[in-house]
């Protein structure tokens, strides 16, 4: 399962959930003061992970991410 990271609306506090494909922060309840107001941030981990699982070294086929920003995605 891939790691996300989250952060509370309500005390501020950042925090890792583990949390299957496709779930939703609904389902995240702040450790610090129990509070379902949290977003998600970016993950470096899960874009790796979901760059790799293509055939090419970035889903648009680019060699890199700076190829990619040049109408690479079709
Ligand atoms: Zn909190």
């Amino acid at each position: 399962m891939p790691l996300y990271e989250y952060t509370c609306r309500g005390c501020g506090r950042r925090f890792e959930v583990l949390q299957r494909v496709g779930a939703d922060a609904r389902d995240v309840v702040c450790p610090g003061c129990g509070g379902h107001e949290v977003a998600k941030q970016h993950s470096t981990f899960a874009s790796a992970v979901a760059g790799s699982s293509g055939s090419g070294p970035m889903p648009c086929g680019a060699p890199s991410a700076s190829s990619c920003s040049s109408g690479g995605f079709s």
